[in-house]
């Protein structure tokens, strides 16, 4: 009989976002008048529609499809042209930042992009994630046999931990042991997290002096408001010989259901060989997308390109400002229920502390039961997690206004 890949059953089943639901349908169940007012916050999906400039641009891009002249077949495997080069200006050189237009590489989604980056890199490298972590970067290394089995806590043999917690400002500090790839995603799911330059500066010196990559997932830049915390690890000095760059149009543009990506990969960016020798990875990841993949939509580029117009950076301008006003509401509504809060003012997710001596479960329930309010439970990111849950500000203003006036009502 033929084989499966049995790293595939290492999966812990998908515990957090079913268990969930389960405890949400069994709470209908039990009190079906309540599903009329239940507010669910434990989403990581945008709620508001695409920008203007999008939808218009993809219908011409559409009309262009169904004209004998304007009709494209298989584009770039990298993406358009147009595209990669709005995004080396606007997202970079506009920040005094240098990226190449091909080092920019156009894909359907950070998730993909994440986990088929693993394919381009050796199955001996140490992984380093942050405890809370966006469970799909352990997941994919599992899969990709880079672990051992999961262990009685939840966490893998294999992989480095780095906690976050209150005292780092979940930061987490450099490794006592050696880590070949560090995973850092700021503004963070879920506490909402930023990184300083500072803070970044020390995570770049460490992957330089141990020939560590830094894979640095971005994907909430947008919802930076305070001007010194940096958008883009490339605006660490040296960073380009040590960092990837996730980016994604998903939360920016209201993406998630169009998906569109992109990843960079510097030139600079050397990793050993096999044979002790030092090669580029620029080569490899650009062997990868031109075999394994056959590039993002046409039309859907089209959109995407339409976020970088006037019109377009207004929309998401003011997708933002609905978003973080949502934020700063919520922060405020549980600051006045007597909570601590953590995150909320320069990323979309808000990292509650739960009443002392309560687990994010119980809390989970309790706010469940009480308020009719869904909220993700911290311990479902990772055993530092515990104690916490986390409030989405990706909803509608009535929502959050309602969920305000709940808490308030305790
Ligand atoms: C939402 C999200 C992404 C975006 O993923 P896509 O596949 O581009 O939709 C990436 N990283 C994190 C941490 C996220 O929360």
């Amino acid at each position: 009989m033929f084989s499966l890949n049995s790293n595939y059953l290492k999966l812990k089943a998908g515990y957090l976002f079913p268990e969930i639901a389960r405890r949400v349908k069994e709470f209908l169940e039990a009190h079906p008048e309540a599903a009329t007012d239940l507010i669910r916050c434990g989403i990581g999906d945008v709620t508001e529609p695409l920008p203007r400039a999008v939808c218009d641009a993809m219908h011409s891009a559409v009309d262009e499809m169904g004209i004998r002249e304007t009709f494209r077949g298989y584009g770039p495997e990298q993406g358009y042209d147009f595209l990669r080069k709005l995004i080396a200006k606007h997202d970079y050189q506009f920040r005094g930042v240098t990226v190449a237009e091909d080092e920019i590489f156009i894909s359907d989604g950070s998730k993909c992009d994440g986990a088929n980056i693993l394919d381009i890199l050796g199955k001996n490298n140490r992984i380093a994630v942050m405890d809370p972590v966006y469970p799909v970067y352990v997941d994919t290394n599992v899969m990709a046999g880079r672990t051992g089995n999961m262990q009685d806590d939840g966490s893998y043999e294999g992989i480095t931990y780095l906690e976050c917690n209150h005292e780092n400002g979940f930061v987490p500090s450099l490794p006592q042991e050696k880590v070949d790839i560090i995973y850092l995603c700021y503004p963070n799911n879920p506490t909402g997290a930023v990184a300083s330059r500072e803070a970044l500066t020390r995570w770049v010196e460490y992957a330089r002096s141990h020939h560590s990559l830094i894979l640095f997932d971005a994907a909430y830049e947008a919802f930076i408001q305070d001007p010194d915390i940096p958008h883009s690890i490339y605006e660490i000095p040296g960073a380009r010989e040590c960092a990837l760059e996730l980016r994604s149009f998903s939360k920016k543009g209201g993406f998630t259901g169009v998906r569109c990506a992109f990843t960079v990969v510097p030139k600079e960016l050397l990793a050993r060989t096999a044979q002790g020798g030092q090669a580029s990875l620029h080569p490899l990841w650009n062997r990868r997308m031109t075999t394994a993949f056959n590039g993002v939509s046409y039309i859907t580029q089209r959109g995407a390109a339409a976020l970088y117009s006037e019109e377009g950076q207004a929309q998401v301008q003011s997708l933002i400002t609905h978003y973080m006003g949502n934020a700063a509401l919520l922060r405020e509504a549980v600051i006045a229920a007597g909570l601590t809060v953590y995150g909320g003012t320069n990323a979309p997710y808000l990292w509650v502390q739960s009443p002392l001596g309560e687990k994010s479960w119980e809390t989970f329930d309790r706010m469940l039961h009480d308020h009719h309010i869904v909220v993700t439970p911290g311990s479902g990111f990772g055993s530092a997690g515990e104690g916490y849950f986390r409030i989405s500000a990706f909803n509608s203003r009535d929502n959050v206004l309602e969920v305000a006036k709940r808490l308030s009502l305790r």
